[in-house]
């Protein structure tokens, strides 16, 4: 997939300092799922080009599973759109030119603020909705819109087009501003995200939104589709955007610019990530309890950081150094463990590409210290394959994954965990389902990709199974509050071999 950003600026070089990339490098940034290569086809003083090239690989990606993986079983987490998807150049786009699009460049500080004459173009776009949606989507922005739908197959014009179009975009937009229209509208047009949409998709998109998302006349139908079709997601979204409608670009600046540094103030981020959360009650902030030296902090702590401490409160108290957290997601565990020197090995694995991507980028991986990245290792793979790569740590993590496979396959986790990886404890994490009456606006489960949420009985059983098959002791612990009927919103395994 290609994106190429010209401008006629006098000089056009200055698109350089912009995108703080070289004009005479070619640079590459790793992604999980591909390579993304920066380079300028032209770049002189009257018209300069940077090209945005998008490398997907899905046969490394199928290979990095291993031989013995057969990848039909992984379809229901791993479909074509990690693949097709421009979803995928969005994100590549967001972290190549991060600090692009967050408005800064120091070593030319007033250029950012200039809108310059621009002209983007998408040789080959998927956009559901074809070229007319496409022009509703960038008009309102101030760009002139040339899109052409590509037809399937040039020889045969009687077969139709095809689902791409061919998008040309010019106007005098601010760099930051052109980089963010597309960060959002490029997944939007193309409609098919990742089945995951995380809970901080909402920070994403009010961050990127700001300034020109609120005005918008399709404003709902890009929220609707951004957020795949959450429309609680939405609202809150909405909601935010309203809040900062009012105020002046130049104030709203700033607030796009900064990704805290993961480790340090991710509990910040993650307070804010899940005060936007609707998706799982459980992530819904609640008062702490009495005594704790949270009581005099006015925020109060989310169940998922309750959750995250009272896992690393566990590892730390059964001592243990090394650590893999299985089904890792956006790795917020694997940070904090990352932050804690006595955690000499850490390593994060889950089945999905794009949560490792998000993770990745969480971590700051690409700017991590020799010294923190020799202790980390982050890969893909899926907990219902033997896999080497998962032996040798004391201790791994299962927090909120086990309700996310499909009862069939658990005998299948049970063997690869407890079995084969054979580490020393294992950390086990679900909801307990007794507790969802408690979240007052709660029907069904408590996330749609969860296959199953047991009671307390349940879990025992199962858990009490695996420990009697494997040669492990299990013991169990509530997190959250411990509700004298219903129990803990959370119930915890901790299985010691
Ligand atoms: N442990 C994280 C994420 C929980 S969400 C946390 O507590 O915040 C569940 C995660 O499990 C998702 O990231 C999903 O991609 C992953 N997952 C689901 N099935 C998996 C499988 N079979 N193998 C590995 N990871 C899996």
């Amino acid at each position: 997939m290609l994106l190429t950003i010209s401008t006629t600026a006098t000089p056009a070089t200055d698109l350089g300092f912009l995108l703080h990339k070289h004009p005479d490098r070619v640079q590459e940034f790793g992604q999980s799922f591909g390579t993304a290569t920066v380079f300028y086809p032209e770049a002189d003083e009257s018209r300069c080009t940077a090209a945005l090239l998008l490398d997907v690989d899905p046969i490394a990606l199928v290979r990095s599973r291993g031989k013995n993986s057969p990848d039909f079983s992984l379809s229901q987490y791993v479909n074509d759109r990690p693949y097709a998807a421009s979803s995928l150049l969005a994100v590549a786009l967001g972290d190549v030119f991060r600090t692009a699009r967050a408005g800064r460049c120091v070593a030319r500080p007033e250029l950012p603020g200039r809108a310059m004459p621009l002209e983007i173009r998408l040789p080959a776009l998927p956009c559901r909705g074809g070229p007319s949606l496409a022009e509703r989507l960038f008009t309102p922005l101030g760009w002139a819109v040339e899109a052409e739908a590509v037809p399937l197959d040039e020889g045969f014009p009687e077969w139709g087009d095809s689902r791409y179009v061919r998008l040309t975009l010019r106007g005098d937009v601010r760099l930051a501003d052109a980089l963010n229209h597309l960060y959002v509208l490029l997944p939007v047009l193309d409609d098919g995200k990742h089945y995951w949409v995380a809970p901080d998709e909402v920070d994403k998109l009010v961050r990127a939104g700001e300034g020109w998302l609120y005005g918008h006349p399709e404003r709902g139908l890009i929220m609707r589709r951004y957020l795949g079709r959450r429309w609680s997601l939405a609202r809150t979204a909405l909601a935010r955007l309203a809040e900062l409608g009012d105020e002046t670009e130049e104030q709203l600046e700033p607030a796009v610019a900064e990704e805290p540094e993961a480790g340090e103030t991710a509990a910040d981020e993650l307070a804010a990530t899940e005060a936007a959360s609707e998706a799982e009650p459980g992530t819904e902030a609640e008062p702490a309890a009495e005594g704790e030296p949270g009581a005099e902090d006015p925020k109060p702590k989310s169940l998922n950081t309750r959750r995250r401490e009272a896992v690393l409160a566990t590892l730390e108290e059964l001592g243990v150094t090394t650590v893999i957290d299985l089904g890792c997601g956006q790795g917020e565990l694997v940070g904090a463990l990352l932050s804690r020197p006595r955690f000499a090995r850490v390593a994060g694995m889950d089945v999905s590409p794009m949560a490792l991507t998000i993770a990745a980028r969480k971590l700051r991986l690409e700017r991590m210290p020799d010294s923190k990245r020799a202790r980390l290792s982050l890969f893909q793979g899926a907990l219902t394959y033997t896999d080497k790569r998962l032996t040798g740590y004391d201790a791994a993590v299962l927090m909120e994954v086990v309700e996310h496979v499909d009862p069939p396959r658990l005998a299948a986790l049970e063997h690869v965990v407890f079995g084969h990886a054979r580490p020393q404890h294992v950390l086990v994490t679900t909801p307990n389902v007794e507790y969802n009456p408690r979240y007052e606006f709660l029907t069904g489960l408590r996330h749609s990709d969860h296959r199953f949420e047991w009671t307390r009985a349940e879990f025992t059983a199962w858990a009490t199974g695996v420990a009697e098959r494997n040669g492990y002791q299990v013991a169990f612990r509530p997190v959250g509050d411990d509700d004298p009927e219903v129990g803990p919103p959370t119930q915890m395994g901790v299985f010691t071999r």
